[in-house]
């Protein structure tokens, strides 16, 4: 890479890590070099990230630490309601738009609160997939006019309790994966005497396409075929109790790469809507489940970090289609349901975390061999100092035949540790110059290319994939990475990021790029100070699915509004404590208490038997029992 000292503006760090593309319009760099926040995109201020970090920090919440900006989150929410109702104003279509916040996308409670909050004006609801979503949904839920939305499957206590709901005047809808629930829901409405609101998970012929594309197609885990459909309708029928179906639903994944898709689903789940409608099934509303995607690595493409589509280009084209199929058939316009989490809840967090220190491939200073030097460290040395861009690939081949010959000697026991160490530290300063020479070439061989992945440092980061980065490891998920401050000067090393887990998996090394996955990210020399990166759109599904690995436990948050009449223009309403040792090791089923117990024992045996002083044995114990209550992480006390 090239010196730090060459001039460097924000604007190169913008293009350097794609903010632009990938910033969705809610971030970018000041020119203090800081990455921004602008919660409210052009309608709001912005936030240094950097300050809100200090601030933070100086408030007791160490890192790693996931910043949440609420004004965020509900400037998400307003944004997909109204684009539904533009686009329902446009195609002057007859129904409504009735979103609803699926649980399982975040289930924090301060998430959840803050979009029912945002959410009100437009009786935005909730969609839960088990007892404990149901339960926390039935008690924070209010809006009569809003929905409560059931999926997943369900046994009895679970309609139970649905049904309590609608005791309660909700409109809370139970939707049928499997037809053996629908017998339960019937029976358990009879006993409860409720009159039920029933929905209906189709399972559609339309596949998804990306990385949850099995959730839909024909052979997908929930949903009902055409013939369980009509059994249903059958059922209903007999029960007198068609009014009640009033709800039909399909999800064909998360995060739709392609807007093809989401045309053909909702095409296809129209014509089951309609067809129900003509059998005089006559049902409210239309579903079409989660699947609206983000921009991870800003391309604008299908792949599977991408998405081919804009927010108002989904809800047009799911009104249009509507539109068309119900004046095709003759049938009233439904009110459209939407459980989108991962568009909502995926911005509004940023994960902060510390780098701090870097395993360097070419650390060794070097020094041209002399001639008391073994015949292997000269001959390489020399391949260094005589280096050019016409013998760069020939003297890679040597350069490597040597690296090779040298090991083969060392392991024979004909090589002494110093000739070692030089030859291989004049190995990595040649291949280094060697990727420069190639450097803008129009075409690089493999061998360069492989090189140049070799050569990359690795920063340590004080954090844990497993815990915070989950569907980077488990489903190669790109999300978008760089630091918060000096961004205002030129990167100088491309490095890949490992965790502190002692997992060779616990590591990042596919970034995004302009145009392909990048295997390295730039970065700034460690210098001693705090050095942070971001890792962005980490809002949806990641800090719920993480786990403990290695036991490092959830990390610590700052909850951040906007505030004018703030100095620094926004407060930290709300800050939780990262996971404590002792925490993590009761979710395994270790007690810390016994375990200090234990610990004193151990320590008042070796006091007996002269092993250990009893002052020192004191002092052990009780930072036994002091470090039992701290933070699973590296306590590395970044000075600001
Ligand atoms: N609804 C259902 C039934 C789901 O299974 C999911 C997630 O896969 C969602 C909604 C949320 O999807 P997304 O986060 O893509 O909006």
């Amino acid at each position: 890479m090239a010196k730090s000292s060459e001039r460097w503006t924000n604007k190169k760090s913008i293009e350097t890590y794609n903010i632009d593309r990938w910033g969705a319009e809610y971030f970018s760099v000041n020119k203090q070099g800081h990455m921004i926040v602008n919660p409210l995109q052009d309608e709001g201020p912005s936030l240094s990230i950097y300050d809100v970090a200090k601030t933070a920090n100086a408030n007791g919440v160490s890192f790693p630490m996931l910043i949440r900006f609420q004004d965020l989150l509900r400037h998400r929410v307003e944004k997909i309601n109204q684009t539904f109702q533009e686009a329902i104003d446009k195609y002057h279509f007859q129904g409504s738009y009735r979103g609803v916040f699926p649980i399982k996308v975040n289930q924090l409670r301060e998430v959840v609160e803050e979009i029912i909050d945002a959410g009100e004006p437009y009786h935005f609801g909730l969609e839960v997939g088990s007892k404990p979503e149901l339960l926390a949904a039935l008690a924070v839920h209010q809006d009569p006019e809003s929905l409560i939305i059931c999926n997943g499957y369900k046994d009895t206590a679970f309609i139970r309790l649905a049904l309590l709901g609608r005791k309660l005047g909700k409109k809370l809808i139970l939707v049928i994966e499997k037809m053996e629930e629908l017998q339960r829901v019937l029976d358990v409405a009879k006993d409860l005497e409720v009159e039920p609101l029933i929905g209906v998970r189709i399972r559609l012929q339309t596949k998804g396409t990306g990385r949850w594309a099995l959730s839909g197609g024909e052979s997908a885990k929930f949903g009902l075929s055409t013939s369980d459909l009509i059994e249903t309708c059958r059922i209903l029928e007999k029960a007198n109790m068609k009014h009640c179906f009033q709800l039909l639903h399909f999800h064909v994944g998360s995060q739709i790469p392609d807007i093809l898709t989401l045309q053909k689903a909702v095409n296809e789940a129209a014509r089951y809507f309609a067809k129900l409608y003509q059998l005089d099934f006559h049902l409210n509303y239309f579903d079409v489940g989660g699947g609206l995607g983000i921009d991870y690595d800003g391309s604008g493409t299908s792949s599977h970090s991408s998405i081919n589509y804009t927010l108002r280009e989904y809800t047009r084209d799911i009104v249009k289609s509507l539109c068309k199929v119900c004046k095709e058939e003759n049938v009233p316009h439904p009110t459209i349901v939407s459980e989108s989490g991962r568009s909502i809840v995926t911005h509004h967090s940023v994960l902060l975390v510390e780098a701090f220190g870097a395993i360097e491939k070419t650390r060794g200073e070097f020094i041209p061999a002399s001639s008391g030097d073994h015949d292997l460290a000269i001959e390489i040395s020399k391949l260094v100092t005589k280096l050019n861009k016409r013998n760069r690939r020939e003297s890679l081949h040597r350069g490597l035949q040597i690296k090779e010959e040298c090991a083969t000697r060392f392991e024979l026991g004909l090589l002494d540790l110093h000739t070692k160490a030089k030859v291989e530290t004049a190995f990595w300063h040649l291949a280094e110059e060697i990727v420069k020479l190639f450097k803008g070439a129009k075409q690089i061989p493999e061998e360069v290319i492989e090189l140049s992945e070799q050569l990359s440092d690795q920063f340590l980061c004080n954090f844990s994939v497993f815990q915070s980065l989950i569907d980077h490891w488990a489903v190669n998920q790109l999300f978008p990475i760089a630091p918060i401050h000096r961004l205002n000067e030129k990167p100088t090393h491309d490095a890949t990021l490992v965790d502190i887990t002692c997992d060779s998996d616990g590591k990042i090394d596919k970034f995004i790029d302009f145009e392909d996955i990048a295997s390295t990210l730039p970065l700034h020399t460690v210098n001693g100070k705090p050095y942070i990166l971001g890792l962005f759109l980490v809002g949806a599904y990641q800090d719920v699915m993480g786990d403990l690995h290695n036991l490092f436990g959830t990390v610590s948050e700052a909850h951040v509004f906007l505030d004018d009449d703030e100095a620094e223009g926004f407060y930290i309403e709300e800050t939780i404590d990262a996971a404590s040792i002792s925490d993590v090791l009761d979710e395994v089923q270790w007690d810390a208490a016994q375990l200090s117990r234990l610990m004193k024992m151990k320590i008042d045996k070796a006091i007996k038997s002269g092993l250990l002083k009893p002052k020192r044995g004191i002092m052990l114990l009780s930072e036994y029992e002091a470090a039992i209550k701290k933070s699973t992480y590296l306590d590395l006390q970044p000075r600001f």
